[in-house]
């Protein structure tokens, strides 16, 4: 029987699974390639995150972004160069045809128990038995729309997780819903394409990163900012570095803190792409949409009860995505509901493991037990290198006990 199933091929999953090829423990990865880089963000988008902190890792870190880019002639700094989708993908996939060969292009339709683990269905038909499932679905299954927004039909609202590629917008009137990083990015690129785009938020303003100054960074500045993979500040520095000490807060300061940390924020590289260039409708919340004779309607209100009305061909609801168990259907109903919960997300084991023994969740799901940076890339090295040494524990523990039955047998 196969020791270890890996469902996801974003950088998660390959992470993990380029430790477990070094380690030798026997596995297979089933996912499609860069899937939510590849089809469902912006065609034109740039990464918040800095080069350094755009990695997929291997146990040698051989294969970083950086070397990518230095083999493929891409611009490459470690930060003040926005790494671009299409970079990012394009490393990706590179990374898995490289690290990861054995990837299998199928989705996961079920997974069940059986007595020595679990079996899978997957979407060519075939079965598979595994000792252990090391779930990296990433946002794959948690697109959130408010439910104001829910009842209007697929024609007139779309979440910003279906679009790629933004051509059918072109000279078209759209609303973008949503005051973070995708909301902004998207509504700086439908301007690109002519939309008559207008961006309704919440908030009253829109937040940017800050530019990096292009100066060298005075001692205080590092001591009192110090730079880390989830932007410079000691809080952010203790998130990005430390999700192994971040794992022993109590619940309710990591729930909080999750919830807090890197509020939306767009990158410093878009401002001018929507300050000035797109209508924006900062401090309303959509109280009420309905599909009208030639779109969408939304009736919208301010924190003051003041109202307004706006129209368009079609709404795209920019509004994130929720980690929620009772997505993930291809779990069998038995295993969603034995998994312990807070917030419709998994308590985790200081290795990623859930309450079903043997099964183990990394990447976003992962969060409210080991902080803001499983949301990010950069936490996939840290996830990686723990899930894999704990299955190399338990593999080498059930090896030893093999030996001992068969030692003991040979001597009875
Ligand atoms: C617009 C946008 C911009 C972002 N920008 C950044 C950024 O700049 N930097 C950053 O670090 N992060 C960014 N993120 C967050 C990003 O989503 C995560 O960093 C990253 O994708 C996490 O990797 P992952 O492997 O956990 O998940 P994903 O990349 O989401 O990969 C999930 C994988 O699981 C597979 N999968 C799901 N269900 C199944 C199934 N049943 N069977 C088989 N396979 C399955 C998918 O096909 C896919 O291969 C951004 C997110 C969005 C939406």
């Amino acid at each position: 029987m196969l020791n270890v199933a890996i469902i996801g091929a974003g950088p998660y999953g390959l992470s993990a699974a380029a430790h477990l090829r070094k380690l030798g423990i026997s596995f297979r990865i089933f996912g499609r390639p860069m899937d939510s880089w590849l089809k469902h963000m912006p065609q034109g988008m740039m990464l918040k995150s800095d080069g350094f902190a755009s990695n997929i890792y291997d146990p040698d870190g051989t294969f970083a972004l950086e070397s990518f880019c230095k083999q493929s002639g891409i611009k490459y700094g470690h930060t003040g160069v926005p790494v671009r989708l299409e970079t990012f993908t394009a490393y990706g996939l590179a990374f898995s045809q490289r690290m990861v060969p054995e990837l299998e292009d199928n989705f996961v339709v079920s997974v069940g128990r059986t007595a020595d683990g679990f079996v899978l269905g997957l979407d060519s038909g075939e079965t598979v038995a595994a000792r252990r499932v090391v779930l990296a679905v990433g946002i794959t299954h948690f697109a959130h729309v408010p439910r104001s927004l829910a009842s209007l039909p697929h024609e007139l609202l779309s979440h910003s997780f279906n679009h790629r590629d933004l051509e059918r917008f072109r000279g078209h009137k759209v609303i973008v819903i949503g005051g973070g990083a995708s909301a902004i990015d998207l509504a700086g690129l439908l301007r690109d394409q002519n939309a008559e785009v207008q961006l309704v938020a919440r908030r009253k303003e829109l937040n940017f990163h800050s530019a990096p100054s292009g100066k060298p960074r005075s001692r205080w500045q590092q001591i009192r900012h110090p730079q880390s993979g989830l932007g410079p500040g000691l809080r952010s520095r203790f998130f990005a570095n430390s999700p192994g000490a971040f794992y022993y807060l109590p619940e309710r300061l990591r729930l909080e803190a999750v919830r807090r940390t890197l509020g939306p924020s767009g990158g410093w590289f878009v401002k001018e792409k929507v300050i000035g260039r797109v209508p924006l409708l900062l401090g309303y919340g959509v109280e009420h949409a309905e599909a009208g004779d030639n779109g969408v309607h939304l009736s919208l209100r301010d924190a003051d009860g003041n109202r307004r009305e706006i129209s368009a061909e079609h709404a795209i609801a920019a509004t994130g995505y929720k980690v929620n168990l009772d997505r993930l259907t291809f779990l069998n109903p038995a295993i969603r509901s034995a998994i312990k919960a807070v917030e419709n997300t998994p308590i985790l084991s200081s290795t990623f493991e859930t309450s079903v023994p043997g099964l183990y969740f990394i990447g976003v799901a992962a969060a409210n037990s080991f902080g803001p940076v499983m949301r990010f890339a950069f936490g996939a090295g840290f996830a990686a290198r723990t899930v894999t040494q704990a299955l190399t524990k338990v593999f080498a523990a059930g090896r030893a006990s093999m030996a001992v039955a068969s030692a003991v047998g040979v001597v009875k």
